[in-house]
């Protein structure tokens, strides 16, 4: 795996990716599934609590923010379920029907455009609830991954046009990003859905069709096309993690 990693990230996304590998094999029942991979995101809070010192004096993020919940997210059809569950679990009636509408009309302003126009419309998530967000135990690898060293550049990144942001960790950005690539990429070396799509499209599409979720334990595509991560106008090749036999 290349990516730009140190050796102790590599090591890192190793491990996660082994030991991810490993309890998907061991999981007979196909409802047990989601859990192995919700338990597995512990080793994001592992990540960071064991990130130096001073990366971690560094993160700026506070509850209340949210400045970051307008930008695009990218996700795997697992995480879409793990969401949608939560939801299903834990909302109200009412929210849920309010979820489904936010996240059609997310749907709705997404279709046919490119990324870079998507990341220009700087929506704000469907699970985005007075700057917190609705379903943080169960939110996406994304989310958990990221840390701003500065609130101030997040807040008026969503005024500029540009989606550009430079405000990552140096020492803990690194190393989310190991944990999150070593799961996704077990994932897809265990057969699974490894498309990249859009957490609230395909969200929209897991609230309103139980099959997806029997599709994705099946080893198949979960949700369609339009719900898939656009690429950028110049590189035109949709995200997918494939297995590469990275892991024993
Ligand atoms: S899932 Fe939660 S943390 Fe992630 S973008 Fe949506 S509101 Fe923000």
């Amino acid at each position: 795996m290349s990516a730009g990693f140190s050796i102790s990230e590599e090591a890192l996304f190793n491990k996660t990716g082994e030991g991810v590998l490993r309890r998907l094999r061991k999981t007979r029942n196909p409802m047990e599934l989601l859990n192995v991979l919700r338990s597995a995101r512990k080793e994001f809070d592992r990540a960071y609590d064991e990130a130096p010192a001073e990366s971690r004096a560094a993160v700026a993020c506070r509850a209340g923010c949210g400045a970051c919940c307008h930008v695009l997210v990218g996700v795997q059809a697992h995480e879409v379920l793990i969401a949608a569950e939560f939801i299903q679990k834990y909302f109200s009636p009412e929210d849920l029907e309010g979820v489904i509408a936010r996240t059609k009309e997310h749907r709705d302003a997404f279709a046919g455009r490119w990324a870079l126009e998507r990341a220009a419309l700087k929506l704000p998530c469907a699970l985005l609830k007075e700057g917190s967000c609705s379903i943080y135990e169960a939110r996406p690898e994304a989310c958990r991954s990221h840390h701003s060293n500065n609130a101030d550049t997040c807040r008026s990144n969503l005024d500029l046009a540009s989606g550009a942001l430079h405000v990552t960790i140096p020492g803990l950005h690194g190393r989310m990003f190991a944990v999150m690539l070593g799961t996704d990429q077990a994932i897809a070396e265990a057969g699974f859905d490894g498309r990249a799509y859009d957490f609230n499209s395909a969200l929209h599409e897991a609230l309103t069709d139980s099959q997806c979720a029997i599709r994705w334990m099946q080893r198949q595509a979960a949700f369609p096309d339009s719900c898939r991560e656009v690429p950028d106008a110049a590189d035109g090749e949709y995200g997918e993690m494939v297995a590469e036999g990275y892991f024993q």
